[in-house]
């Protein structure tokens, strides 16, 4: 018997939105109902398919200054939470480092101007000379300069999707993969029928499209490699005209490799093209990675509003949360915070002047 208080509560989509907001559902006292169209333990989610870098300094260049206060809280919510999950070994707050090559040494100048221009004073990064790249990557050679911008962090995302769907469990959640459901005020359509619920969060990412109508997908391709030559401590970004590349390591001598942000809702598999660029700047940020071994090609659509930021929608009995684009593990935090200050229907809303404005809307034509 629930207790006023106590709500059931649908969550529609078990990326990381809906993950999270699951678990801290379930904690607060609340009968949680998971879904996701696909499997849990590998789920088609951007949320599996993402690198983990949680980089607010570095997104800001591409951002707008809210993604930044917002990415702010990610760097004490992260550890907060990860201790709650008995899983601090997941978060490395070790900084990230941004590097190019000589004869591209002006695209590092245009970025730290960028960041200048983006933030101000203090600026956040410590430029370094060849010593200063060696001296906190050993593995990477030949780069005259870089930019370290000791206040990122990046955390192991596979095993946190794997750590918060066993705290559902644990918790008591009522999870079901394979279930594309439908959200609405109330209640959600499964393939078996319709099922009433107190509240219904939408948490489904791209697959909120027919809700969103102006939700689009940005596609993103990503390289898994596995080498024990190579080490690196942290996130390494690799500024070139026509990419960034970025190399994040995982536990067991992996790397996720991505560069490519593109407007495209094409989920086939990644390009020649694209495959030969990522191997190729992989192997010249250091030649020690010709034998790593390809494990993996990857593609997902990250879920992108008009304005690139994401939204918290309301209406009587269903809450939609989305739009977090290419600053998942950044921003979900703020989201999360949000949103469930929204359900207990008490005290400051996080971020609201951003997350609380409607999803600005336009022409599809
Ligand atoms: C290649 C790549 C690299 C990235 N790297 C980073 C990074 O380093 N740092 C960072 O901060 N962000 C990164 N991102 C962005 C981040 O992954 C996303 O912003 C984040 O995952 C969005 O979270 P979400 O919960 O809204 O959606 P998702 O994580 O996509 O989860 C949505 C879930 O809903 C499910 N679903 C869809 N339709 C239905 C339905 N009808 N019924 C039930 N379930 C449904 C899906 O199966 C999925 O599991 C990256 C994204 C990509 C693609």
């Amino acid at each position: 018997m629930n207790t006023p208080s106590q709500r059931r509560i649908a969550v529609a989509g078990a990326g990381l939105l809906g993950r999270l907001l699951a678990w801290r559902l379930l904690r607060d006292g609340h009968a949680v109902t998971l879904y996701d169209a696909g499997a849990l333990d590998t789920p088609p989610a951007a949320a599996w398919a993402a690198a983990g870098m949680v980089a607010p300094l570095a997104e800001t260049v591409v951002s707008e200054r809210c993604v930044y206060d917002m990415g702010r809280v990610a760097l004490t919510r992260w550890p907060e939470w990860l201790a709650e999950l008995e899983a601090t070994e997941l978060w490395h707050r070790r900084g990230s480092l941004v590097v190019a090559h000589p004869q591209d040494e002006n695209e590092l100048t245009q970025f730290r101007r960028d960041l200048d221009d983006a933030l101000g004073a203090p600026p956040g990064y410590r430029e370094l000379d060849a010593a200063g790249v060696r001296a906190l990557e050993p593995g990477l050679t030949g780069f005259r300069h870089g930019l370290f911008l000791a206040d990122e962090a990046h955390l192991d995302n596979r095993e946190l999707l794997n750590r918060l769907l066993e705290a559902i469990h644990a918790l008591g959640g009522d999870c079901h993969g394979h279930t594309p459901v439908e959200t609405h005020p109330g209640e959600v359509t499964t393939p078996v029928g319709r099922r009433a619920f107190d509240l219904v969060i939408d948490c489904r990412g791209h697959g909120a499209r027919p809700r969103h109508p102006t939700l689009r997908g940005v596609r993103g391709e990503t390289l898994h490699v596995h080498t024990d030559e190579v080490h690196l401590s942290r996130p390494v970004r690799l500024m070139h005209p026509r990419y960034q590349l970025y190399v994040v390591p995982k536990p067991g001598g992996r790397f996720v490799i991505g560069a490519t942000s593109i407007e495209s809702e094409d989920r086939s598999p990644i390009s020649l093209q694209s495959s030969l660029e990522l191997a190729s700047a992989l192997y010249t940020l250091s030649p020690a990675f010709a034998e790593a071994r390809i494990l993996e090609q990857g593609v997902n659509l990250r879920p992108a509003f008009r304005d690139n930021l994401p939204h918290v929608s309301r209406e009587d009995g269903l809450i939609g949360a989305n739009g977090l684009f290419r600053h998942g593990y950044l921003l979900a935090p703020a989201v999360v915070d949000h949103v469930l200050a929204e359900i207990r229907d008490k005290g400051e809303r996080p971020f609201a002047a951003v997350l609380s404005e409607a999803a600005p809307q336009e022409s599809l034509a």
